[in-house]
């Protein structure tokens, strides 16, 4: 496949051709999975340019309009789930039927942001004038940049793209670079459907070389950003200095907490999930679990035999739980945090070494460490790979405080059958998605998706909460003439 950006109603070749990319397979990196070239950084201020231009016709169509046209994007995206599905799935890794599922994810959001176009869009008040009628109504805020990673190539942009499309914004989507041939594909897909030349762009490019440009752009009046904290906080930092709103979802460093009298069993299956599948490269994975002296030999026993039954393989093979890690870059971070996380202390149980039956790729086999030190790498830092750290705690109170002891605070879950342990952890819990018996990853798009602390800032993603980002309240009051 060779992609192109997409801007102003046109595909376009990247004019950067100092920087060309090929795409290999990351479970397989003899198969070339595409080519594309990045854009310069006058076509990414073309990008915005067109967003502009189309603003003010995009926000005098109706709301109901516009949800028709994301109506019509759900269906077209649903009718090349499996095609889809398999390039996301080449490109970056993600085993095929998790894959799948993030597209009908997709489909769900897109249809879930129509309805939007139908529902309320502000409130009336009682007023102190006589005869008066005042009301509340949301405005779209002009065009806006939402920057995405790779491990969401198709869920993250659209749960930024729906809304803020239905609600009458621009949008310059600049890809990550592990994602680009799956959102080029996506905006192909969306291309079917018509919408208005500039309404939607896409640039694809290195988010060192073009990133300043468009976070600098005082056009922009919005930036939604998921990615590494490193690169949110500059992210923020251009956007306040030309008044852009901007909302960061960040990193995470989430802990499953077992209590001595957790259902073991159900506890295993619900962590190796939050914590391996995606080969751990979600902001929600789980990567610490915390457990009271009662469980814990029979947890680590479960943990390490449940372990050695996963499958592991290419991304496109069925029924694999977890696959390999984006790129060598990423195989590298994981082992050199591991590595320090070892001689901090910590006593490797599973993995790294992955099979040596896998085809060429980059393969970190499932890895379970105990005795890494409380405040060292593998209780603190993001490792982004399937890579969990096995932590003591002499009773719920302490193994609660442990799990506090970090920056982040994206998601966090805990295994009990206790109510009032479970009322305790919901209350002192510093995470904003707080899970009981139920796993660290996993997001319901209908409801609020953010953290507290490092892991977050500005409004939340998803469900209604999205409106409060896209749009500004206006409040109007009307009375007679006489
Ligand atoms: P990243 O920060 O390296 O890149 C994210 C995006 O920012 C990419 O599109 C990249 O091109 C762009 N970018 C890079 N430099 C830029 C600059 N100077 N200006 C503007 N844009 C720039 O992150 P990644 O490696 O793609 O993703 C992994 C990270 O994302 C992890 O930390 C993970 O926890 C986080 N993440 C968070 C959430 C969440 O919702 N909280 C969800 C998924 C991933």
């Amino acid at each position: 496949m060779e992609a192109l950006s997409y801007i102003n109603g046109r595909w376009v070749h990247g004019a950067d051709l100092e920087h060309p990319k090929e795409v290999y397979n990351p479970s397989n990196t003899e198969e070339l999975v595409g080519r594309w070239n990045p854009v310069d950084q006058g076509q990414a201020q073309q990008a915005v340019a067109a967003a502009a231009e189309a603003f003010p016709g995009w926000r005098d169509k109706t709301w109901v309009e516009r949800g028709q046209w994301l109506q019509k994007m759900a269906d077209a995206m649903a009718g090349t789930r499996s095609e889809l599905g398999l390039l996301a799935s080449r490109e970056m890794g993600k085993p095929l039927g998790e894959m799948l599922g993030e597209v009908d994810r997709g489909v769900a959001l897109l249809r879930y942001y129509a309805g939007e176009g139908t529902r309320a869009m502000g409130e009336v008040y009682p007023s102190q004038l006589p005869d008066a009628l005042l009301f509340t109504e949301r405005r779209p805020l002009g065009p806006v940049l939402i920057i995405t990673p790779w491990n969401f190539p198709v869920a993250i942009p659209i749960w930024k793209m729906a809304p803020a499309l239905v609600f009458g914004n621009t949008v310059v989507f600049k890809s990550a670079e592990w994602a680009s041939l799956t959102a080029a594909r996506m905006l192909q897909i969306f291309d079917q459907v018509g919408l208005p030349p500039g309404v939607l762009n896409l640039v694809m490019g290195s988010g060192s070389r073009i990133g300043p440009v468009l976070t600098q752009s005082a056009q922009i009046r919005a930036i939604s950003f998921t990615g590494s904290q490193a690169v949110g906080s500059g992210v923020a930092q251009a956007a306040v200095t030309h008044g852009a709103r901007f909302q960061l979802e960040l990193g995470g460093k989430n802990p499953a907490i077992v209590l001595d009298d957790a259902d073991v069993p159900t506890a295993v299956e619900r962590i190796l999930s939050g914590a391996l599948r995606s080969a751990g490269q979600k902001c929600t994975a789980t990567s610490r679990v915390i457990a009271t002296p009662g469980v814990m030999a029979a947890l680590t026993e479960a943990l390490q035999a449940r372990i050695k039954e996963l499958r592991q393989a290419p991304a496109t093979e069925q029924d694999v739980f977890l696959g390999p890690v984006v790129s060598a870059a990423q195989a590298r971070s994981i082992e050199q945090r591991l590595e320090a996380a070892l001689s901090q202390g910590g006593r490797v149980l599973c993995g790294p070494k992955a099979s040596a039956h896998l085809p060429p790729g980059h393969y970190i086999a499932p890895t379970l460490v105990d005795h890494a030190p409380v405040g060292g790498v593998l209780h603190q830092e993001e490792l982004f790979g399937p890579v969990i750290g096995l932590f003591a705690a002499s009773d719920p109170v302490q193994a609660i405080k442990i799990a506090n002891d970090v920056p982040y605070g994206l998601s966090a879950s805990l295994f009990t059958r206790d109510l009032d342990l479970a009322l305790y952890y919901m209350r002192h819990m510093e995470a904003g998605l707080v899970r009981v018996n139920e796993e660290s990853a996993g997001v319901e798009y209908q409801a609020p998706f953010g953290g507290v602390k490092e892991s977050s800032m500005g409004p939340r993603e998803q469900g209604r909460a999205a409106i409060e980002f896209y749009t500004e309240t206006r409040t109007l009051t009307v009375r007679p003439s006489c």
